[in-house]
């Protein structure tokens, strides 16, 4: 079966989130399980930073955008697990410090010609390659018009007649939405511009886009599948979701268990595994050390997030004068929103002693705050999945999280469960729920052979990608064996 991955993200090259995570990771378990599968993502400044190949120009392409005709280029890099990955360069759009806009400007003027421009270039990439994929697995809104192009003139040629598109939604609150007067630049024909296209309250919504042109949708977790067919959490797209459910599913995102696993990690002063578990407390020293918290034996509680509205900052800002009561420590890992970060800032300084805050996007320090911290805190008002509960699931650390998406699916409930808990959850999204959830767990921790006993359980969780991939498998052929039913004897095409 062969798949392309289109996206805007791919780890290691460009990452913003966990997108990116997914883009990396999934493609490398796919191949293991007999898939030709390969990438397809802007040449971003970052990526010429990593890959540095640029010379020899690769295919030279034109993709109309408007009334400008760009021309840019295709380059091709393996991955250093061997997958094949291809590149849009063209550095007026993608050659600039950040991916989507700045920190104080907000998003790149341009962002609609950029994502149009990548999403027209990939049957292109397609043709000059001369390989056509069975499936276009897309993902987010910026390739949501890829599903749109697909549906309405790639799959017209012979190659592409039994292809189908699979379109995942990360985080159905980032949609793309531009104004109505970009729909021109598309080259789309008019009839897409309504409700049953990618019109969305007088707006061109491109994540639209990818839910109605695409064969199926997935999303990163069950819970998440079904939450976004609600008011709640659907940003308004929950009625066309539903419509939609019967080719809808959530699958869980894995984790890359090679880079987080704690036996091997090299970003640690020590490594440790469930059966000794020694290495974590040498981890938990080296952060605390490195910190200067002036009662480092005290339970140390860590937080990785971007700085989003999202990530349940509200929650911790109100509750927190009372969990600096308590006998504990905090770091937090995290760059995004100004208010935020500010906020963090003031608190901060009225707490010096129990709470620090490392304002910068910093890998090694992820693992290190993974291993080194006891517990960990996910109070995210909707987590369409979460990379960060199952690292710490793996590490020992035990996640209190909000019951919502896949930090749902992800963590099992010690309060409901304790046989097979491990984890904290609390349900309602209050400041007084989430500090009791972390209570709960202090309770636990203070007992030492309850916490070995779920922090061993934690570790031997299985979140590998194989599990996951095996599930987006079973997606692909399903939309497979529908275009096999597709009528005539079809042009000689994709082998399927
Ligand atoms: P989201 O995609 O919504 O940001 P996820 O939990 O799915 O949330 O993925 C976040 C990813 O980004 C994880 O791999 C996490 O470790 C990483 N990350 C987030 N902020 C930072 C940071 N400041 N430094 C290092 N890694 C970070």
């Amino acid at each position: 079966m062969k798949i392309l991955f289109c996206a805007s993200e791919a780890s290691p090259y460009a990452k913003t989130g966990g997108l990116a995570d997914v883009v990396g990771s999934l493609p490398v378990s796919l191949a293991r399980l007999g898939c030709d599968v390969r990438i397809f993502m802007p040449l971003y400044r970052s990526v010429r930073e990593r890959t540095g190949t640029t010379e020899p120009p690769g295919r030279v392409i034109s993709i109309p955008v408007g009334l400008h005709e760009y021309r840019a280029a295709l380059l091709e890099d393996l991955t250093a697990e061997g997958i094949p990955i291809y590149f849009l360069e063209k550095d007026e759009f993608f050659d600039r410090s950040y991916l989507y806009g700045t920190p104080t400007h907000g998003d790149y003027e341009d962002n609609a010609e950029r994502f149009i421009a990548f999403s027209r270039s990939a049957q292109q990439l397609c043709s000059s390659l001369g390989w056509y994929p069975s499936i276009f697995h897309l993902h987010d809104w910026q390739t949501g018009l890829m599903a749109a192009y697909f549906q309405l003139n790639w799959r017209y040629d012979p190659k592409f007649y039994r292809s189908g598109t699979v379109f995942t939604i990360h985080n159905i609150a980032y949609q793309g939405v531009f104004p109505a007067a970009l729909f021109r630049l598309t080259h789309l024909p008019p009839a897409a511009f309504s409700m049953q296209g990618i019109e969305y309250w007088g707006q061109c919504s491109f994540l639209k886009s990818g839910l109605v042109y695409s064969d199926y949708l997935t999303t990163v977790s069950p819970r998440y599948a079904m939450e976004i067919q609600t008011a709640d959490f659907g940003y308004g797209l929950e009625g066309l979701l539903a419509e939609h459910r019967d080719n809808l599913s959530g699958i869980l995102n894995g984790i890359d268990t090679e880079e987080w696993d704690p036996a091997t990690d090299k970003a640690l002063p020590a490594t440790y595994s469930a059966d000794d578990l020694d290495g974590k407390r040498k981890c938990k020293q080296t952060l605390c050390s490195g910190l200067g918290f002036s009662k480092p034996d005290y339970p140390l509680l860590g937080m990785i997030s971007r700085l989003a509205a999202q990530k349940g900052f509200d929650l911790l800002e109100k509750m927190l004068p009372d969990l600096m009561k308590l006998p504990i420590n905090l770091v937090i890992l995290g760059t995004g929103e100004a208010a935020i970060q500010e906020n963090l800032e003031q608190m901060q300084s009225l707490y010096p002693d129990q709470l620090k805050l490392l304002l910068k996007f910093d890998e090694a320090v992820a693992h290190l705050i993974e291993a080194g911290s006891d517990i960990f805190l996910m109070p995210s008002r909707y987590e369409p999945c979460g990379l960060n509960q199952m690292y710490s699931l793996r590490y020992g650390t035990i996640p209190v999280v909000h019951a919502t998406g896949g930090l749902d699916d992800s963590v099992v409930d010690f309060l409901d469960d304790a046989q097979r808990g491990t984890g904290f959850k609390f349900y309602r999204y209050e400041p007084k729920a989430f500090l009791a959830s972390i209570r709960a767990a202090l309770e636990a921790y203070e007992a030492k052979e309850h916490w070995t006993a779920i922090q061993r359980r934690a570790m031997s969780q299985d979140f590998s990608w194989d599990r996951s991939a095996r599930e987006y498998i079973r997606v692909y052929e399903k939309v497979l064996e529908r275009k096999k039913k597709l009528p005539g004897r079809g042009p000689d095409i994709a082998d399927v």
